[in-house]
């Protein structure tokens, strides 16, 4: 079989697994109108860029037997015109066009309402895994203690005083980056005669609370100016 646009031989290709005669220099390649539809339904649709609308030329011979192929409308109303021939029934498609028909396929009004539902709420549950996330960002409280520490010991604070410093950081780290276990903590006196904490505190509360503890003495520091 030759290729209808530069006569080269065709080579046979495997395409998504399905055999097809496909031409080296990329003019397109030859398929059964029934392989077309199995791929048409099968394939998923690629992130990639959307390909140039590539309208097959008409009046193209078909590689098969020779005679005239026609152009025709996929599914009646897709606007990708492929070539086909009757006498074969195979199918000539230009590069780009399957990509253009499961596009076609995936804008359909129903299959689109879908699609955007679940964007939707795959985008919705990224922003609140984020947000939650972000309180409990244990490299960043860590950045915030480490730079604490530097800031100790470059103003001539000594050891004693990164001692004291970790005593402090002891409560607001342990809120960032364990908030369940200690939101777990019910019941506990603090030697007051009453519970102090009656109810599991939920993490988030308590890992922010851990931050604002954690900010304070940088929001001390330029309110004092050092
Ligand atoms: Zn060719
Ligand atoms: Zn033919």
């Amino acid at each position: 079989m030759k290729c209808p646009i530069c006569d080269k031989a065709l080579s046979s290709e495997p395409l998504h697994g399905h055999a097809v005669e496909r031409c080296s220099d990329g003019h397109g390649c030859w398929l059964s109108e029934g392989v077309l539809g199995r791929l048409v339904r099968q394939l998923e649709s690629t992130a990639q860029a959307a390909a140039p609308p590539t309208n097959a030329p008409s009046d193209l011979p078909c590689p098969s037997c020779g005679s005239a192929m026609s152009r025709f409308n996929y599914s009646h109303d897709s606007g990708v015109l492929l070539q086909r021939c009757h006498r074969c029934g195979g199918v000539w498609l230009l590069p780009g066009q399957l990509e253009q028909l499961i596009r076609y396929r995936d804008s359909t009004p129903a299959i689109r309402a879908l699609d955007a539902a679940l964007v939707e709420e795959a985008a919705r549950a990224n922003h609140w895994g984020a947000a939650r996330d972000f309180p409990r960002s244990r490299l960043l409280s860590g950045i915030v203690a480490a730079t604490y520490v530097v800031f100790v010991l470059s103003g001539g604070g000594g050891w004693p005083a990164v001692v004291g410093l970790a005593v402090f950081l002891l409560l607001p780290m342990s809120c960032i980056w364990f908030p369940d276990a200690l939101g777990n903590l019910t019941g506990v006196s603090f030697g007051l005669g009453r519970p102090s904490i009656t109810h599991s505190t939920p993490a988030d509360f308590v890992a922010i609370g851990g931050w604002i503890l954690l900010l304070c003495p940088l929001v001390l520091a330029l309110f004092t100016g050092f």
